[in-house]
């Protein structure tokens, strides 16, 4: 079965709040809240491209706070997302903020076709969610998830590294609390610097400095190692390369990279790897599963490098019995 998601981005119109690192039309690349034709017409559109067969499909409403909006808009927007797949569907993700949801809440999504509930917890550390001028504390993470799971909801808990007064301490006690309130999903989001934010201000005084892209990219391999082995899926580490993300026009300072994901499953598999090689005259014969080619070698061959110039022998292959994280090594030579 391959996964697909539909995504529709809902800008921070839908959102009152200004959390200091946060432009959301910079990030998403878009300013205009959509209209019901525009859901349907991006659904309509997708499924065109989506094999009939084997596939599992979700619509996903993302940025902003979902159920920020007024609720006949939700409604609205659910609606749209129902009709236009015609039956193609097998749910609806919404992500919100923790502070907005409440038992009524989640029973009119329950109501109107959603499957999974992902909120942006940010941080389970009160002082760092101050600083970052969220707007909600700990304590809403921790209640938001508990009506979520009792309605049999898919819970997903976004965290982010890098924020002011954050370090990789406090980002590990994040990540556990997210495993211990009971979520099966995750992103992993570096705090980058946008333009037209407070954080904005900070890095241009000196208050602030981001993260480099080496730390976050080893910070993010440590913290995806940890929610695998406790059984949470990390959907994703790195924001969505944007437009304005890309070109560079939004963004400022911070750990951005348009393969931020292919360089945190490069670094998972190096550091994997580096356990089993032996030095010359040994060759390492590394076997992988098919879809793990990519991260074994790197990106842009950036394992093979690393190791090569190491001084270790190497050579990747195929093993078509591997599935998923396997591999071995066998030592030639
Ligand atoms: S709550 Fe979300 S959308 Fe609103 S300002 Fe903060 S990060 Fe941006």
């Amino acid at each position: 079965m391959r996964h697909y998601n539909i995504p529709i981005f809902i800008p921070e119109l839908a959102c009152p709040h200004r959390c200091v690192f946060c432009n959301q039309s910079y990030i998403t690349g878009q300013v205009e809240i959509p209209q019901y034709t525009d859901i349907q017409n991006i659904i309509t559109k997708y499924l065109e491209t989506i094999p009939q067969d084997n596939t599992v499909i979700q619509v996903a409403f993302f940025g902003g706070s979902f159920t920020g909006l007024p609720i006949e808009i939700q409604q609205n927007y659910l609606h749209a997302a129902l009709t236009a797949s015609v039956g193609r569907i097998s749910g609806i993700r919404i992500s919100t903020r923790p502070d907005y949801i409440t038992p009524n809440i989640v029973k009119m999504l329950v109501d109107n076709g959603v499957t999974h509930v992902e909120l942006g917890a940010q941080s389970m550390d009160e002082e760092v969610l101050k600083l970052a001028n969220r707007g909600h504390e700990p304590h809403h993470v921790e209640l938001a998830s508990k009506f979520i799971l009792d309605a049999g909801l898919t819970l997903g808990l976004q965290m982010m590294i890098g924020l002011p007064g954050d370090d990789s301490e406090k980002s590990a006690k994040t990540a556990e609390k997210i495993v211990e309130l009971g979520a099966t999903e995750t992103r992993i989001y570096p705090t980058l610097v946008i333009r037209d934010t407070a954080l904005e201000k900070w890095w241009q005084q000196g208050k602030y400095s981001p993260l480099s892209l080496n730390e976050a990219v080893k910070l993010s391999s440590k913290l995806y190692n940890y929610f695998t082995q406790n059984h949470v899926k990390v959907l994703r580490t790195g924001l969505y390369p944007s437009e304005d993300l890309n070109s560079g026009a939004g963004f400022l300072a911070g750990p951005f990279h348009p393969n931020f994901n292919e360089l945190v499953m490069s670094r998972i598999w190096r550091d994997r790897l580096e356990k089993f090689l032996k030095e010359p005259p040994l060759v390492n014969e590394v076997f992988v599963a098919k879809n793990k080619l990519n991260h074994a070698v790197g990106f842009q061959s950036c394992n093979k490098t690393y190791f090569l110039e190491k001084g270790y022998k190497l050579r990747y292959h195929i093993d078509n019995q591997l599935e998923g994280e396997g591999f071995y090594v066998d030592y030639r030579g």
